[in-house]
């Protein structure tokens, strides 16, 4: 109010007289002139006689008139000073409320206010942004663990194992037999950073959301509210990473104890009757017979322990003669030399290292991996089907020579028997999982034709034959380091397999194929009963061999792909003894040898047989499967890596008994 008066008093009055008026005190001296100029003006007139009495009268008026005047113009003086002492009240009023400081210094001070408020937000700003990079981080580790998690076919398994009451009961004292604390502990360590860095950071931020909560200024509270928003994000991550957490310790634990028990796999054929029981969620009926029986062919029992022939004299000689010739700086290896000199040893170390055994890769299929979709043209429009050529009988069908008419590619046609639309969707799981497999040790899928009673599988062909007729073959020397040269390219076909998450299931000497009559190179085939794995999956065999049978599907437990790798021991012994192992005077017998895991190296055929043989296949026929070696191990097991040994196995040339042949019959 006061000030509004102090304006529209400055409008009424000229501000310049004023204050000139309160400076000098004019007001005063006005007043006097005034009254001096009208005692001028009378002088005049009262020296004119004529007009005497008329003047003075007019005189008098004006006299009048001039008083009323400066009595008007008293008035608005004394309203003039009333108003500037009014003015200078309100000037000290003001000096009062501001501290005696100036409006102008008052304006720097709130700029200065604003600055620093504007700062402490920037401030702010940059935490914040911090704070989100770390919780982005968080949660991209959070996530990668996840994603790893996910696609780890272990931790599928584990939290099979997991979810299996039954498996943690029986399983659970052996557990904390097995588990060493340290290695506990560094395992979860890692897992355990990352959370704790996240614990970290929410207790320092629930720390700095206190302090926040002290500052009054309205910038603070807008931050203190985001702040605490990011705290609760950060203490939910933390709580889910807490969860997870949990849950890895559970699975590193069941991937430890399976890790453990393979590097302690037993070390004779002295088998564990302990099996993994799992709970079942999904099962899986097939029904298949196999193609062959070693004992229903000519070979019958005799195969199985009389092909221990003895070794004519003359081989036995030439074998002597062979071992003594080459055996000199090899035979040995490094135990011999020894006895040698710093020289010998030298040569015969850079002769190991040079010496390295055949690996490379078969040659790939004649044409590039491609994506089968079956056709429903008739196949005798593209191909020619050799019908009197026929390279195998399988469960369902023949498996004939063919040629593409307009290539001239020489393949293999398999005439799978496919009626009802279960049928088919059986082949075509077949061509799904050959669609997904390219290695060059599986064969390779190149066109697929459906007709109302039948599917066609045009594949790769191969010209060696069966790994089988090589087992029984008595015009095949096979040696023990041409079994290391099968045995390797099956265990890599495995294992991208299994990388690529597929079972085979029905691996056996009828389903290698070996490429060529002069090379040890072989192939997979036969993938009717392959799958995609499924970790709760079990594979029901209404089997006509179960001699290859893994006991987990004799026992109608989950398959997975040590069942796999049971087989591959099957197929060892097999080629390196030319006997199966489990196989008994009937299947009931043989089912019950496998169940037992009742199997043991017979003296004779393994005589000449290496320990590291002997101890790979002890790896693979474990009856629990969680102990078995996976295809990757089994690449580095020493008997399939070791090049000292080779080196020893090459000159060597210690033939398999399976090389023998049986005795013809009756
Ligand atoms: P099934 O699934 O019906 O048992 P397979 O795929 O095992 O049929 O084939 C049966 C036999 O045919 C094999 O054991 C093998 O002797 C022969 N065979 C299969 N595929 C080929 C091929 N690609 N090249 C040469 N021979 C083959």
């Amino acid at each position: 109010m006061s000030s509004n008066l102090v304006k529209s008093l400055a409008r009424v009055y000229d501000p310049k007289p004023l204050h000139a008026q309160k400076r000098c005190g004019r007001a005063t001296t006005r007043r006097a002139s005034l009254s001096t100029s009208n005692k001028r003006l009378s002088s005049p007139l009262s020296d004119q006689p004529s007009s005497k009495s008329s003047s003075s009268s007019a005189l008098v008026h004006i006299e009048g008139q001039v008083n009323d005047l400066s009595g008007k113009i008293d008035k608005l003086l004394a309203l003039q000073e009333a108003s500037l002492r009014r003015l200078d009240t309100i000037g000290q009023d003001q000096g009062t409320a501001t501290g005696g400081r100036s409006i102008e210094q008052l304006l720097c001070d709130m700029r200065a206010v604003i600055e620093t408020v504007r700062e402490n937000e920037e401030q702010q700003d940059q935490r914040l942004d911090a704070l989100e990079r770390l919780v982005s981080s968080i949660q991209q580790v959070v996530s990668f663990i996840a994603e790893v998690l996910k696609h780890s076919r272990l931790a599928d398994l584990l939290k099979n194992s997991k979810s299996s009451s039954r498996f943690r009961e029986k399983d659970g004292k052996e557990k904390s037999k097995v588990y060493p604390k340290g290695l506990k502990t560094q395992k979860r360590k890692k897992p355990l950073e990352a959370s704790e860095t996240a614990a970290g950071t929410v207790a320092h931020l629930e720390q700095k959301g206190d302090c926040y909560k002290d500052r009054k200024d309205e910038a603070a509270v807008e931050d203190e509210a985001r702040e605490q928003e990011i705290v609760a994000e950060l203490l939910q991550i933390k709580e889910e990473d807490k969860k997870e957490e949990e849950e890895r310790s559970k699975e590193e634990e069941a991937l430890w104890l399976s890790e453990e028990r393979q590097l302690a796999a037993p070390s004779s054929s002295g088998q564990t009757d302990e099996s993994t029981p799992d709970s079942c969620e999904e099962n899986l009926e097939i029904t298949f017979s196999t193609k062959r029986h070693v004992a229903d062919e000519t070979l019958t029992d005799d195969l199985k322990k009389s092909r221990v022939e003895e070794a004519s004299e003359e081989e036995d000689k030439e074998l002597k003669e062979e071992e003594e010739a080459g055996l000199e700086a090899a035979e040995a290896g490094p135990e011999r030399l020894e006895a040698g000199t710093e020289e010998e040893r030298t040569d015969a170390e850079s002769e190991i290292d040079e010496y390295v055994i055949d690996s490379s890769p078969p040659p790939p299929a004649p044409f590039e991996h491609r994506l089968v979709t079956p056709k429903t043209h008739q196949i005798t429009s593209y191909y020619t089907i050799n019908k009197e050529e026929v390279l195998g009988g399988g469960r369902f069908g023949m498996v004939h020579k063919c040629e593409e008419k307009s290539s001239g590619l020489i393949l293999a046609a398999k005439i799978i028997k496919a009626r009802s639309q279960k049928e088919k969707e059986v082949v075509k799981c077949e061509i799904e999982v050959m669609n997904q497999l390219n290695h060059a040790n599986l064969i390779q899928l190149y066109a697929a034709f459906e007709s109302r009673h039948e599917i066609i599988l045009v594949m790769e062909y191969v010209d060696g034959g069966e790994l089988f007729d090589r087992i029984i073959d008595e015009n095949y020397k096979l040696t023990e380091l041409d079994t290391v040269l099968f045995i390797r390219q099956i265990s890599e076909g495995l294992q991208y397999m299994h990388k690529m998450y597929i079972l085979h299931l029905d691996l056996k000497p009828e389903n290698i194929l070996c490429v060529s009559r002069e090379t040890n190179k072989v192939k997979i085939i036969d993938f009717g009963l392959a799958r995609r794995y499924k970790p709760r999956e079990k594979l029901r065999v209404n089997f006509g061999t179960p001699e290859f049978l893994a006991p987990e599907v004799i026992n109608y437990e989950f398959v997975s792909f040590p069942t796999d790798m049971w087989s591959l021991g099957v197929i060892t012994y097999m080629l390196l003894s030319g006997l199966s192992p489990f196989l008994g005077e009937d299947d009931n017998e043989t089912l019950n040898n496998i169940l037992a895991c009742q199997w043991s190296f017979e003296e004779a055929e393994f005589a000449d047989i290496s320990e590291e043989a002997k101890d790979f296949i002890t790896r693979l026929l474990v009856k629990s499967k969680s102990w078995r070696m996976s295809a990757s191990q089994s690449l580095k097991h020493p008997w399939l890596s070791d090049r000292a040994l080779h080196f020893r196995l090459h000159h060597k040339k210690n033939k398999c008994h399976s090389s023998h042949a049986p005795p013809p019959e009756g």
